[in-house]
């Protein structure tokens, strides 16, 4: 940041001239690296499909010209190459869209039992093609938090489109909304937790002392992940190793929307995994006012 020159009224024969320069050289210079490291790493992973489409086209166009079987074959490859370049733009768009609002706080607030619900139908389908079935427990209070409806679906769409995704066929998710039930309950905060333990805050900012929170937190029973991945799981193309091919290779984007967003909304966000114990993912979001105050209403069942 720059700072105008300013005047310094000085006793003396010359008007004094300062220039104060503020700009933090690092750390402008680490922005900037960063910025075109995700360049480099955009256009790598938005040309990997795309040599691929290429090559196939060519070899579509020529030699497997007459062969039914191939042509099937490579046209399935194909879809599924523009399927993983369409995802990447989205993701890419997300992101961008989440960082471009970053900075100002949102407005409105969400019912966390009612979106949990909408994003749990909407994945049953997804769910129930590999035979995976997702149990959805409520809390047993309302959840109204605040924030944007449409990024607060976008963070538990990721984290149960991930929990399905890393899951063998015929395993369950678990899907489950907490929120306080007393006036005084701090019983949701984010944790800070511990990597050692193989729990991981990724994202907390500085929490609001007064604020009670709201969480929705997704367990799945698919391979956990080494402690020494767990935090770098939000950084952008992240992906650990071994999970970066196949047809269910995501973009490394996701979670990475999800800590830009919970950011935003000053929630927390925290991964607890393990090799062979699977992973929960939990999103704590701050309650609206009017709740943060209200006496608990009675139970509403699930
Ligand atoms: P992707 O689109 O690759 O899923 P994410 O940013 O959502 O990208 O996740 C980053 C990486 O974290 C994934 O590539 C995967 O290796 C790991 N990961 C995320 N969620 C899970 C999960 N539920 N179980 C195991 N690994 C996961």
């Amino acid at each position: 940041a720059f700072v105008e020159p300013i005047r310094l009224d000085v006793p003396g024969p010359m008007p004094f001239r300062a220039m104060l320069v503020l700009a933090d050289d690092t750390s402008s210079k680490r922005a900037e690296r960063m910025r075109a490291d995700f360049l480099a790493n955009a256009s790598h992973e938005l040309r990997t499909p795309l040599a691929s489409l290429s090559g196939f086209l060519e070899t579509l166009q020529g030699p497997a010209h007459d062969d039914e079987e191939a042509r099937d074959r490579f046209l399935a490859i194909m879809k599924e190459q523009t399927e993983r370049m369409r995802r990447l733009i989205d993701d890419l768009l997300s992101l961008s869209r989440v960082e471009m609002n970053e900075h100002v706080a949102p407005t409105g607030s969400v019912e966390l039992n009612d979106l949990a619900r909408d994003v749990t139908e909407a994945l049953r389908l997804v769910a129930e093609r590999r035979a995976i079935t997702l149990e959805l427990t409520l809390a047993d209070t309302p959840a109204q938090v605040r924030g944007d409806h449409d990024q607060i679906y976008e963070v538990v769409e990721n984290l149960v489109e991930n929990a399905i995704k890393y899951s063998p066929d015929g395993s369950q998710v678990r899907i489950w909304v907490e929120a306080p039930r007393t006036r005084d309950g701090a019983e949701h905060m984010p944790e800070r937790m511990d990597p050692q333990s193989g729990r991981l805050t990724l994202s907390a900012p500085p929490l609001d002392p007064d604020a009670r929170f709201a969480v929705v937190r997704v367990r799945d029973n698919g391979p956990g992940i080494e402690r020494r991945y767990l935090p770098r799981l939000a950084e952008r193309f992240f992906r650990v190793d071994g999970q970066k091919s196949g047809p269910t290779a995501g973009t490394g984007l996701g979670l990475a929307i999800v800590k830009h967003i919970v950011s935003r909304h000053r929630g927390g966000f925290t991964v607890e995994s393990a090799p062979g114990a699977g992973s929960v993912f939990s999103a704590f979001f701050m309650l609206a006012p009017a709740q943060a105050t209200a006496p608990p209403a009675p139970p509403s069942g699930t």
